[in-house]
């Protein structure tokens, strides 16, 4: 890997369990794509795993009751449930075992049905992934290394449930059809490669390669084990790779475990949460728990003097006290205010460039964003950046250069969008005036054949009138000749 960082991992603690939260809310849509239809009701009692939306379309993953309660609220964005404690724990709710034999499409609509997405951070939803792989043998790719310095809820997992995850690794094998699997960990760790194999061989699985990388962040992102299994680089968010891999992190093999062992839908995950004296826990949390919840059973003095993030120290994201914890949270860190840095001008030393793992000119991105130069930020590969702030880590000037990015990239977005649009409408427009151009021609011609019509009409009756007028006046004309006409011998002898 190009650049990067060495940062200093924090060690895993064991999961723990919060107390049980007096209100869930539930967003309706956790993953990338649209959300599935709400099926519950306000006022209906729901146990916990009962699904409160549904849907066929792989792309509209449906939520589930994290905890037993009823229905309070719905939103357009959330359902609200206030939790009963009798009903904390999962309850195979009407759950179908996994039909024999087993299929790729059974395993896609299984893990559909129980509301499967990437827990890696990005909530892919996992049937929609393997079904676009459907017809190839794919690499399996296994991510077991933290990207992030500040997670280790996955390093907890392994350690706590290594033996379930790696079930999951067989049964994402199966899934998937994978010829192969490689399964990627970080040097350092507890979980070290002899450790790795062991799970390995107890869980059955061939043709499985383990392989550690160096803690160098972020070695643990998606592009650099996809590029490091396929010797070439990756594009990000790039699914159609050649040869085909799909990967998923290690978080997504226990859910699917779960799903098949006990049928158990997603309706927690492992989060590591970090406190404002940058003290690490990993609890497993009920999907839907509020934050302010959260705060509390840590025992947090005024959160309104602090500062929440999702992610870890490296790509966390700002989010508020009236956050929930979702599918996509694998790190919630709470900290105290800082003051703001002092920003100053660009000195074009090129420690960005040095740490950038995908090889980008980071100052040169910079320059161009901050000028609008939107051909220039596509001509230096802008969405190639995956937001991994080394750059901004480095800067010697401290400029906020991966903010600038992300706004530069949601621009460029915003305009890729427009211009969709303004392209679709003019293709609607062309289409309108060609079908009125056509509706007048087909009026014209029907007017035309309407004229044609009459006029032959109109002749055939003056026609018809003359022949008529013909036949009375030869009708008179004969009549007259017969009264005119002498009678003849034979009409004489008749009168006498
Ligand atoms: S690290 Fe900062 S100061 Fe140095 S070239 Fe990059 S943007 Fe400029
Ligand atoms: S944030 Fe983007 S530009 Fe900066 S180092 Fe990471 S990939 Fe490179």
């Amino acid at each position: 890997m190009h650049g990067g960082l060495k940062l200093q991992h924090r060690p895993a603690s064991d999961i723990e369990t919060l107390p049980t939260p007096p209100t869930l809310r539930i967003p309706i849509q956790q993953h990338q794509g649209p959300a599935a239809p709400v099926i519950v009701t306000v006022g209906e009692s729901v146990v916990c795993g009962q699904p409160l939306s549904m849907s066929t379309d792989l792309r509209q993953v449906p939520v589930h009751a994290s905890l037993g309660g009823t229905v309070t609220d719905i939103s357009r964005t959330d359902i609200t449930i206030t939790t009963n404690d009798s009903c904390a724990t999962w309850q195979p709710w009407q759950a179908s075992p996994l039909p024999n034999p087993h299929t790729q499409q059974s395993y896609i609509n299984h893990f559909h049905q129980r509301g499967l997405v990437g827990l890696g951070g990005a909530c892919f939803p996992v049937a929609a992934k393997i079904d676009a792989h459907k017809n190839t043998t794919p690499t399996l790719v296994i991510n077991a290394a933290e990207c992030d310095p500040d997670i280790c809820c996955d390093e907890a997992l392994l350690q706590q449930c290594g033996a379930a995850v790696f079930d999951g690794v067989a049964i994402a094998m199966q899934a998937t059809a994978a010829s192969r699997c490689v399964v990627f960990i970080e040097q350092g760790k507890k979980t070290d490669t002899a450790a790795m194999q062991k799970l390995v061989s107890d869980a059955g699985l061939h043709n499985t390669d383990v392989v550690a990388v160096p803690a160098i962040y972020p070695s643990g992102a998606e592009t650099q084990m996809l590029s490091h299994v396929s010797g070439q680089r990756v594009a990000r968010n790039s699914y159609n790779t050649s040869p085909p891999m799909i990967s998923f992190n290690i978080g997504t093999c226990y859910a699917m475990s779960q799903s098949i062992a006990a049928g158990q839908p997603l309706v927690a995950r492992i989060t590591t949460v970090i406190d404002h004296n940058s003290r690490a826990r990993n609890f497993s949390i009920p999907i839907g728990t509020p934050l302010s919840h959260l705060a509390a059973s840590l025992g947090l003095p005024d959160t309104t003097a602090l500062e929440i993030f999702s992610g870890g120290r490296m790509m966390r994201r700002e989010i508020t006290l009236n956050s929930v914890v979702t599918k996509s949270h694998n790190c919630i860190e709470f900290t105290v205010a800082q003051p703001p840095v002092s920003v100053r001008e660009c000195i074009r030393c090129g420690l960005c460039a040095d740490a950038c793992p995908e090889k980008l000119q980071p100052q040169q991105l910079y320059i161009n964003a901050k000028a609008h130069n939107e051909s220039a930020l596509v001509a230096l590969n802008l969405n190639s950046c995956i937001e991994c702030r080394c750059c901004d880590h480095v800067c010697p000037s401290k400029l906020p250069l991966t903010a600038l990015y992300q706004q530069a990239k949601t621009d460029l977005a915003v305009k890729h969008r427009s211009k969709l649009d303004a392209d679709i409408a003019k293709q609607r427009f062309d289409k309108r005036a060609l079908r009125l151009q056509r509706l007048e021609a087909q009026k014209a011609d029907r007017l035309a054949a309407k004229k044609d019509t009459l006029s032959n009409k109109k002749s055939t009756s003056t026609l018809n009138k003359k022949q008529l007028i013909e036949q009375a006046l030869q009708r008179a004309q004969a009549k007259k000749q017969h009264i005119a006409a002498p009678a003849s011998p034979t009409n004489r002898e008749a009168d006498q």
